[in-house]
């Protein structure tokens, strides 16, 4: 979603001239586009921010200053406490109002001075601002904004507030538009897409938006991201049914202990979960599935601990994000009794993700001799000499790029490549052909 956002950013300030640049040292205007969601984010983007205190100046720039804001989810947390603790800041804003950027920028241009807007409310979808893609054959596609769900632990439903969905005509209009311009790939956002529709139309609808983007005749389709507790059998059969539909799908667990789950308030059990991946299964054998992890949730014990290693074996994920539990302050989880030792925590975390490399490893040598369809994306970061796509599970592949062609040549392209190495991370073979 912060990406998306990004694009947004981007698109905005294109539309009035701007060119986007690779390095702070290039730059005249830094726009950071922040997370909260662990404290991770939060101290990158402190350092990052403060480092650009003592950056010279760009050559050539016709500002006295470089103009640095900060928005999106820290942005919409803090307000104007980023400028008391970071004052040669110039501009904060939120999530609600990606749309203020340009009038904040062009005042604090004209004026000097920190201009801070942050809105307790949305005031319509980004959807409508320009908008500059960073690829040209996949689309990022938000069909809700907010969350109404509330995990204990999570900061998202206090930043990114109530979960609205945008009118399906607009959403599918929308994929058409790609697809008619060439994109290969939609991804459908939100923070929970199976919830799609419950305020405008009084239940979910989501089961209906893949069947008519699917209708648009777009290559492939994903979406991100599923809460378990609302898949629905009819989202599940769309995996059977719809043939843009690409055969993997990350349903976060969270935890694979049924009290802390609960702790979490996710509203499923363990058996529930499980019972979603068997159907899953059978609607759609070989389905990738992928998953998210905390570790070290307050008043885990070892036995907690040890349901989750056997879910994530039980399941065989072909990824799984992991992240040590990080205490938010606002949330119901923030006021329970931690006393896990951070090196327990640490010890498990890294047994997990021991096993989850296994089961990813495990997983990729399925693939072994099979051919499969790679939407390429461009060469390869390791080697210029080969080319990096995703498979339809989402595999990254890698394969000799044909001769004449270079990383930018094959982008966007559809391949065959007949799979003879995989690895934890990748798969690698031969392109035998194109799509
Ligand atoms: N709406 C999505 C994603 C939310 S944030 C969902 O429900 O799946 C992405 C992931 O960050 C979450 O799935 C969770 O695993 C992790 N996360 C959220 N809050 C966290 C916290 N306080 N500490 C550690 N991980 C957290
Ligand atoms: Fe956070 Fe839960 Fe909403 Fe995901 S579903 S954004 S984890 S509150």
């Amino acid at each position: 979603m912060n990406k998306h956002d990004s694009e947004r950013v981007c698109g905005m300030l294109e539309a009035q001239g701007s060119l986007c640049v690779g390095t702070y040292e290039e730059a005249d205007i830094v726009v950071f586009m922040t997370c909260c969601v662990r404290e991770a984010a939060d101290v990158r983007l402190l350092g990052q921010a403060a480092s650009m205190k003592n950056l010279p100046l760009r050559a050539g720039t016709p500002l006295s200053k470089r103009i640095v804001a900060i928005g999106g989810c820290i942005g919409q947390r803090d307000g104007e406490k980023l400028i008391a603790d970071l004052p040669h800041i110039d501009i904060v804003f939120g999530t609600h109002n990606l749309s203020s950027l340009p009038r904040l920028l062009a005042a604090a241009l004209d004026e000097g001075g920190h201009h801070t807007e942050v809105l307790d409310h949305a005031e319509g979808f980004s959807t409508d601002l320009p908008l500059a893609r960073a690829s040209g054959w996949a689309a990022w596609l938000p069909i809700t904004v907010g969350c109404d769900n509330r995990c204990s632990y999570c900061i998202v439903p206090t930043v990114r507030g109530r979960e609205r969905s945008r009118p399906i005509e607009e959403v599918v209009r929308e994929a058409q538009g790609y697809k008619d311009a060439g994109v290969r790939e939609v991804t459908l956002l939100g923070q929970n897409v199976n919830s799609y529709g419950r305020d405008l139309y009084g239940s979910p609808r989501f089961a209906e938006v893949l069947e008519r983007v699917d209708a648009t005749g777009i290559t492939r389709l994903r979406f991100a991201t599923s809460h378990p507790k609302d898949l629905t059998g009819e989202v599940i059969g769309s995996f059977a049914r719809l043939g843009s539909l690409m055969p993997a799908l990350h349903l976060p667990i969270q935890s694979g202990s049924d009290r802390i789950l609960a702790a979490m308030n996710r509203n499923y059990t363990q058996a529930h979960y499980l019972g979603l991946i068997e159907r899953l299964r059978d609607a759609c054998p070989g389905i990738a599935l992928s998953t998210d992890i905390i570790v070290g949730f307050p008043g885990e014990g070892a036995s907690d601990f040890d349901e989750t290693c056997k879910v994530v074996e039980e399941v065989g994920f072909s990824q799984a994000f992991t992240f040590i539990y990080s205490r938010r302050e606002g949330t119901p989880a923030a006021a329970l009794p931690d006393d896990t030792p951070a090196e327990v925590v640490q010890e498990r975390f890294d047994r997990l993700v021991g096993i989850v490399q296994e089961q990813a490893w495990r997983q990729n040598q399925k693939e072994l001799g099979a051919v499969v369809e790679v939407l390429a994306e461009g060469s390869s970061k390791r080697d210029p000499r080969l080319l990096s796509g995703k498979s339809p599970k989402n595999q990254t592949v890698h394969a000799p790029l044909p001769s004449g062609m270079s990383g930018e040549d094959i982008a966007g392209s559809l391949v065959k490549v007949r799979v003879d190495e995989a690895k934890t991370w990748y798969l690698a073979g031969d392109v035998v052909g194109p799509v």
